[in-house]
């Protein structure tokens, strides 16, 4: 039987859409990268932001004509919208055979089991326990230099506006054995470089406290000298100095950090329940600066939150200002269903103020980004190669530590290894230069 799966949304679907195709295949599935050659087709779903879920029901209208050519097709729906909207699904699209939540996973085998048995099984129990510790990803994504591994699963913060807590559960770390081992498998596989993967990463947490983020950090960066290691994502409240002085000190942790701030003022942050204040947050960036003065920061920032005054955002920017974020995540605030933000507070800022407040941050963002990427002409980095330019077959792309993209010429041979590339020239978004 083979099956085809198609992934929505973060970096922790890609990795989850691994462990499913890891135990589809231990149940003699094979994959097919078309959809017309398969007998199962996933759809793995991102509930975060409603476009993400607009953009799945648009696929689920495909599959439906699929399935008029493939009588026996079966089509699952898995992953967060599963989880949120559960058996509205099943009611609401009749093209879908089962739905599986995001804790679920092991069951699948099962679940299309009863598909085939006339049944349309819905599952979406959430678990407290379930990481998925002992299971084996299969990393079919041809690519196979830079992937994902899950270290915890779910988060407990419950900030007002986010989906999260909902649809992935409980905050749960895996064990560091067995990230070591899949670390292992990666590597014989091929893969150059790694991201360590949670929802708050900080708050990973092994053995009652006895191995925390920052001790699993270096051991990774010291088991696995060869490969190049990142993480995603740190939380402001959580992400402490023991962290950043292990990047610091370890050539093979990247030096790059995903630190999302979501609002400038006070207020708002305490109206999205985040835990922490501009003061304390500029206090962590101040602590990027000294501890790993090469470190590059990107974060996410939402505009027109609930309650949000011109003032408000106007701290946003100056904030932006201050930090001179070298890229940022940027959106609308759009309410989800059942968040804090849903049942509590007002979506009071009109639409057109707040595209218009988007717009001014994005404007901002991409004068901070040309700036940070017009200070790097000059300078040498060592770039992984990872694939052969979309524009120009001539040329390769690939990330330095910072994660910043760069395209130099170069040839197929170049993928997987790492290169110094001197910067020549650069646009808002890449960086180019030359091998030196
Ligand atoms: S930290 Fe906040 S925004 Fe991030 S996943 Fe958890 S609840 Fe959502």
């Amino acid at each position: 039987m083979k099956f085809y799966i198609e992934t929505y949304g973060c970096q922790m679907n890609v990795a989850d859409s691994e462990l499913v195709a890891g135990i589809l295949k231990n149940n003699n599935y094979k994959i097919t990268d078309d959809y017309q050659q398969a007998d199962l087709i996933l759809i793995n779903t991102c509930a975060v932001r409603e476009n993400a879920e607009q953009r799945v029901f648009g696929r689920i209208g495909l599959f439906t004509h699929q399935k008029q050519i493939n009588k026996n097709l079966v089509v699952g729906l898995i992953g967060c919208v599963a989880q949120r909207l559960k058996d509205k699904l099943l009611n609401d699209f009749k093209t879908i055979d089962f739905v599986a939540g995001p804790d679920t996973y092991r069951r699948l085998p099962d679940l299309i089991e009863k598909v085939k048995q006339g049944e349309r099984p819905l599952d979406v129990i959430l678990s407290k326990q379930e990481n998925y510790d002992d299971l084996e990803p299969y990393y079919y994504d041809k690519n196979k230099i830079t992937g994902f591994v899950s270290i915890t699963r779910g988060c407990d913060n419950m900030c007002a506006f986010c989906i999260v807590p909902f649809t992935r559960g409980r905050e749960r770390s895996r064990s560091p054995e067995n990230i070591l081992s899949e670390i292992q498998t990666m590597k014989k596989d091929g893969f150059k470089e790694i991201t360590l993967l949670g929802q708050n990463v900080d708050k990973y947490n092994w053995n009652d406290g006895k191995m925390k983020f920052a001790n699993l950090l270096e051991k990774v960066a010291v088991e696995f000298p060869e490969l190049r290691i990142r993480f995603a994502t740190s939380y402001p409240q959580d992400m402490t100095d023991d962290v950043l002085k292990v990047i610091a000190k370890y050539k093979n942790v990247c030096k790059y950090i995903h630190l999302p701030v979501q609002a400038g003022s006070n207020a708002v942050l305490e109206r999205m329940k985040r835990g922490y204040t501009r003061e304390w947050y500029l206090n962590r960036i101040e602590a990027i600066k000294r501890i790993i003065p090469e470190c590059s920061i990107s974060t996410d920032i939402i505009a027109g939150f609930c309650g949000e005054t011109e003032e408000n955002h106007k701290q946003t920017i100056d904030l932006m200002r201050q930090v001179e974020f070298d890229y940022a995540y940027m959106f609308k605030y759009s309410v989800r269903p059942n968040t804090f933000a849903a049942r509590n507070l007002a979506d009071d800022v009109p639409e057109d103020v707040k595209s218009r407040r988007l717009k001014e941050i994005i404007d901002l963002q991409n004068n901070l980004s040309y700036q940070s990427n017009k200070n790097d002409v000059g300078k040498i980095f060592e770039v992984l190669v990872e694939e052969i330019s979309k524009k120009n077959d001539k040329q390769v792309f690939g990330r330095n530590s910072q994660n910043k993209v760069i395209i130099f010429n170069g040839d197929e041979s170049l993928k997987g290894t790492c290169v110094n590339v001197k910067v020549t020239g650069f646009t808002q978004a890449t960086l180019f230069g030359e091998i030196c």
